[in-house]
C-alpha cells in the first residue's frame, strides 16, 4: 500500500543534493598546524572560518562526513527570526535588558543573512517570499493575533493576521484557522547555500577536510592537538561547530544538546497549476502545533518540501515518508495520489532553554551551537559573530556572550526523555490543544 506513495526513482537522501551534490574533497592529511582548527563544515563552521580567513588567520575546518553533510544541506530552506523563546518568558529569566538584545539577535541574524547573500552575490535561490504561520486551532488563532497586535515596544517587526475565511488567498486548504503572515521572512536552497559558504571559504585560503572524523582534543603546550585517522594538527584555537552531531569528543558539549531528528519529504514534480493553487504566494508555511510541521515550494515551485517529526523514536526516512505524506493529505487532501520522491532526516540540536549558546569551554575550546531546529540564519550570523571574537573585532559581541549553558542531572547525551516528550506533545495537539 504505502510502497505506491514513492515515485519510481525514490531517494533516500536529501532532494537539495540533486542540484548541490556534497562536494568530493582531496583525501589529503591536515595541515602540521594551524590558528584555528573548526570541527564540522556546516554553516556555523564555514561562517565562522570564512571570518576567520577572511581576518589573516591559518584555518583548517574538518568534516567526519562529505562538507555539509549535517543539517546545513539538509534542512527546510526556511529562514526567520529563529529566536524560540518569547520577550516576557526571557525577561522573567534574564530581565528586560537581555531579554530585548536576545530577542533582537534573532531580527538581526536574519537582516544579516539576507545582506550577506546579497552583498556576496551568492546564487542560492533567495527570495524574500515572507511565511505564512497558520492556527491549527481557533484558540491559537486568538493568541496569534493577540501577539500581533501586542508586540514588544522597539520589537515590532510587520506582520499581518490572515482570517479564517480570507486564508485562501495564502494556502489552498481548509485545514487552518487563519494565520498570520511575516513578510520579512525568507527562503533559499540550503545546498546551494552550503555550497556558496565552501567556495567563500576556500577562496579566503580556509583548508577543508571532509571525510576526517577529529577523535580527540588534547590541551598542548598554549594550544590543542586534534587527532584524525589522517594525522594529527596543532592548533593554537578549537571551535566546535558540531550541533545536532555533537559526540563523545565533547562530552560536555554533549551534556548540554538534545540532539532531535527532524524528517522530512520532497514530492514529485506537480502541476504547475496544482502547485500554485496549494501555495498561491509562494510562502514559507509553518503551523502553530507542538509537533509543528513546515512546507513549501521547491526552488523551481514545482514540488512541495514537507517536514515535522513524525516518530516517537527515531527511524529510517523511508518509513517516516508515509506519515509525513498522511499528514500532508491532511492540509492538502489534493495531494494523496502524489507520490514522494525524496525522504532525509537529520539532527537538529536543542537546549534546555531553547536558546543558542556560544562561548568558551573552561578549557579553551569555543563552541557555537544549539539553534532549536532554527539555524540557517542563527548558525550563519553567530559563526561568523564568534569568528569576529576571536579575532577581536567588538562587533562580534552578542546577547548570548557568557549566558549560562545548562546541563540537566543524569543527562548525558542521549535523550531517553525525548519519546515520552513527543508523545505529550502529539496527544496535546491530537486533544487540539
Ligand atoms: C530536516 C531539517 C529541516 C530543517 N529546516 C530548517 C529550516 O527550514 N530553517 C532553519 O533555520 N533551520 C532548519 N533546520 C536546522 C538547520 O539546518 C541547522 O540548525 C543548521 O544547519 C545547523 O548548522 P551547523 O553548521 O551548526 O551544524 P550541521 O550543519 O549539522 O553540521 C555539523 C557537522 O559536524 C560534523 N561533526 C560532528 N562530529 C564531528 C567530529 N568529531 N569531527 C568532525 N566533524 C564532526 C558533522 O558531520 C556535521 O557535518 C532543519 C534541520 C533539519 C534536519
Amino acid at each position: 500500500m504505502t510502497e505506491s506513495l514513492f515515485a519510481a526513482d525514490y531517494k533516500n537522501q536529501p532532494y537539495w543534493w540533486e542540484a548541490a551534490p556534497r562536494p568530493e574533497l582531496p583525501a589529503n592529511a591536515p595541515p602540521a598546524k594551524c590558528d584555528v582548527a573548526i570541527v564540522g563544515s556546516g554553516y556555523t563552521g564555514l561562517a565562522a572560518a570564512i571570518e576567520l580567513a577572511r581576518g589573516g588567520r591559518h584555518v583548517a575546518v574538518l568534516d567526519a562526513e562529505d562538507a555539509g553533510w549535517g543539517c546545513s544541506s539538509r534542512n527546510g530552506g526556511q529562514v526567520g527570526t529563529s529566536i524560540k523563546p518569547s520577550f516576557e518568558d526571557l525577561k522573567a529569566l534574564h530581565g528586560e535588558d537581555v531579554a530585548f538584545r536576545i530577542r533582537r539577535e534573532g531580527q538581526n541574524a536574519l537582516a544579516w543573512i539576507g545582506d550577506f547573500i546579497e552583498r556576496e552575490k551568492i546564487d542560492c535561490d533567495w527570495q524574500k517570499v515572507g511565511r505564512f504561520h497558520a492556527a491549527h486551532n481557533a484558540a491559537a488563532y486568538e493568541t496569534l493575533a493577540r501577539d500581533v497586535t501586542n508586540q514588544p515596544k522597539g520589537l515590532e517587526v510587520e506582520a499581518f493576521v490572515v482570517t479564517r475565511e480570507s486564508q485562501r488567498a495564502e494556502i489552498g486548504s481548509a485545514f487552518y484557522h487563519g494565520g498570520v503572515i511575516y513578510p520579512a521572512h525568507a527562503s533559499l536552497h540550503p545546498g546551494k547555500y552550503h555550497l556558496a559558504l565552501l567556495a567563500r571559504a576556500q577562496e579566503a585560503g580556509a583548508t577543508i577536510l571532509s571525510r576526517c572524523p577529529v577523535m580527540a582534543i588534547q590541551r598542548e603546550g598554549d594550544g590543542f592537538r586534534l587527532t584524525t585517522p589522517r594525522g594529527n594538527l596543532q592548533a593554537r584555537e578549537v571551535i566546535v561547530a558540531t550541533n545536532g552531531y555533537t559526540g563523545k569528543l565533547t562530552p560536555w558539549l554533549r551534556r548540554r544538546v538534545i540532539p532531535i531528528g527532524s524528517y522530512i519529504i520532497a514530492t514529485e514534480p506537480l502541476e504547475p497549476a496544482l502547485a500554485k493553487r496549494l501555495i498561491p504566494n509562494n510562502r514559507v508555511l509553518s503551523d502553530s502545533r507542538k509537533l509543528v510541521f513546515y512546507y513549501r515550494l521547491s526552488e523551481d515551485g514545482r514540488r512541495i518540501v514537507f517536514g515535522g517529526r513524525v516518530a516517537l523514536k527515531e527511524t529510517d526516512p523511508k518509513v517516516s515518508a508515509p506519515r509525513l505524506h498522511h499528514h500532508m493529505t491532511r492540509i492538502f487532501p489534493e495531494l494523496a495520489a502524489t507520490r514522494i520522491s525524496h525522504s532525509w532526516m537529520g539532527f537538529v540540536a536543542y537546549t534546555f532553554d531553547t536558546l543558542p549558546h556560544l562561548g568558551r569551554q573552561a578549557d579553551g575550546i569555543h563552541y557555537c551551537m544549539g539553534y532549536c531546529g532554527s539555524g540557517v540564519s542563527l548558525g550563519s550570523y553567530f559563526g561568523t559573530r564568534l569568528g569576529q571574537q576571536l579575532l577581536g573585532k567588538p562587533e562580534g559581541r552578542t546577547a548570548l556572550d557568557g549566558l549560562m549553558f545548562q546541563t540537566r542531572p543524569f543527562y548525558t547525551g542521549d535523550p531517553w526523555f525525548l519519546a515520552a516528550t513527543i508523545a505529550y506533545y502529539k496527544l496535546r495537539d491530537r486533544l487540539n490543544i
